[in-house]
């Protein structure tokens, strides 16, 4: 008998097992596929090795104007492939070894419930005290565009730069994981089309923000089609028609492709489970809610991660794996943070609390302060003007209530909003403190002065 099994090592599921055992109890995790999950595998960490990859080509080709002349780059998929892999691999293998090290054992299968205290591991019986549930995600099917491995891709098959770069790539999806891609494939070398049914990518971020980053991938050479439908998809000759139509119903638009990337976000993944064997409810889309302990219905069962409710990211799979566990090993731990989230686009997109629209909603008169990347000496030197900072401040009290960040290390200075965020901190506190210059950092600082109407370095 255990004190806790985890079924799933994703970063959720690996988090809440290595603090349950550092507490002290006897745990086990599960796992029907590879250490790591989806994040490490085939999710946050593999895509930002491609990214990186795929930016260096750019930043190559940016040194003319400083006097670096390099000749044409050739590119070897297969190797920027086994590169890939190769982080993935450390990544994983460390995280086994965590979970080793730290006394968890491992069980390699995949687990069902047979009781709300007992799982079967093919075939295996396994019993604990406590259980939480971290089995995460899979991708979401549009009908008439069923992934098959040939035509219509999922973010997994995609990852597989070496099959090759599609000469015409359609992306359904304006989200995260579609921009990702786009920005991916497009540095490579294709022609991309990013199709988004909603009258913006990235639905629900700041609208300023993201008609800058929309008009920077059109720079970059991606088109984007929003409030546009993907209806359907014919093959012609050695490619693709894809049927568009305007999202409030309109003339079609046949567009020509050779691969469709399908990235409309991601659905809870419980298949198989029998969730039902322990009692535990999920909600009409599959998700297993939870209470602010990450408890289920079902005392003792916990569910974290993609599993529970969006948003779907790694670092909130985390955390919540740690408050389930330290609430399994009888700790006072709930959850009710922050959660930022970032696109890694090229420049970054970062977020952290509420957007200007979302505060005006709530009723809440705001003071918004803004710092352009153009005005900032280390973006100059670093090449990457483009973006904006925008906070977000409660006129009454000066709160920070969101920061919005489009622009170079986004997904960095993020971290520091959110800090602020979590402390209750005020516009003032932030262009107090003294920033290191010449960083990116220090615009925020700016940010913050210019919502009191004095910042330093742009009229
Ligand atoms: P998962 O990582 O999905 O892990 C679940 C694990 O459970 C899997 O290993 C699975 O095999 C196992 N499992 C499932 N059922 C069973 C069973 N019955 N028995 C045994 N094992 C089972 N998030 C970010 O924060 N930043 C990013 O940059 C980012 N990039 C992404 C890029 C892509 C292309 C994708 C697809 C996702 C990305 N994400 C990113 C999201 C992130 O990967 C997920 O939020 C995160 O992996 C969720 O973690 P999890 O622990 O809930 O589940």
């Amino acid at each position: 008998m255990y004190d806790l099994i985890v079924i799933g090592t994703g970063p959720g599921g690996y988090h809440a097992a290595i603090r349950a055992a550092q507490l002290g109890l006897k745990v086990a995790a599960v796992e029907a596929g590879a250490v790591g999950g989806v994040c490490l595998n085939v999710g946050c960490i593999p895509t930002k090795a491609l990214l990186h990859a795929a930016e260096t080509l750019e930043h190559a080709a940016k040194g003319a104007e400083f006097g670096l002349v390099f000749s044409e780059a050739e590119r070897d998929l297969a190797k920027m492939g086994r590169w890939r892999d190769k982080i993935v691999k450390k990544l994983t293998g460390g995280v086994a070894s965590l979970l080793k090290g730290n006394g968890v054992e491992l069980v390699k299968g995949f687990a069902r419930f047979t009781g709300p205290r007992e799982l079967e591991v093919d075939g295996k019986k396994l019993e604990a005290k406590k259980i939480i549930v971290a089995t995460g995600s899979k991708p979401a099917v549009l009908p008439g565009f069923e992934p098959d491995g040939e035509h219509v891709l999922t973010s997994t098959e995609m990852l597989r730069v070496e099959n090759g770069v599609p000469a015409r790539l359609l992306v359904i999806g304006g989200g995260v994981i579609g921009l990702e891609f786009a920005s991916i494939y497009a540095r490579l070398g294709a022609e991309v089309t990013v199709v988004e049914y909603e009258g913006q990518i990235l639905p629900g971020s700041d609208p300023e923000l993201v008609k800058l980053l929309a008009r920077s991938l059109k720079k970059q050479g991606i088109v984007v089609k929003t409030a546009t439908k993907a209806a359907g998809y014919e093959k012609a000759g050695g490619g693709l028609r894809v049927t568009v139509e305007p999202a409030a119903g309109g003339e079609q638009e046949v567009l020509d492709a050779d691969k469709i990337l399908l990235a409309v976000g991601r659905v809870p993944f419980t298949e198989g489970l029998n969730l039902e064997a322990a009692g535990v409810r999920t909600d009409e889309r599959g998700f297993v809610p939870t209470n602010e302990h990450l408890e289920t219905n079902v005392p003792g069962v916990y569910a974290i991660g993609d599993v529970t409710k969006p948003p779907l990211l790694a670092h909130k799979a985390m955390k919540e794996g740690l408050v389930a566990a330290e609430h399994a090993a009888g700790r006072p731990a709930a959850f009710d943070q922050q959660i930022p989230s970032v696109v890694y686009t090229q420049p970054e997109f970062a977020s952290v609390g509420m957007t200007e629209a979302e505060a005006k909603a709530r009723g809440l008169e705001v003071r918004v302060g803004r710092f352009p990347f153009s005005a900032s000496g280390r973006a100059l030197t670093l090449q990457q003007t483009e973006g904006l900072i925008k906070l977000v401040a409660d006129a009454e009290n000066d709160l920070l209530l969101g920061a919005h960040i489009l622009g170079p290390g986004a997904s960095d200075l993020i971290a520091e909003a959110t800090l602020a965020l979590e402390m209750a901190a005020t516009a003032g506190d932030l262009a107090l403190t003294v920033h290191p210059h010449p960083t990116l950092a220090e615009n925020l600082m700016e940010a913050a002065e210019n919502l009191h109407g004095r910042a330093i370095h742009i009229l």
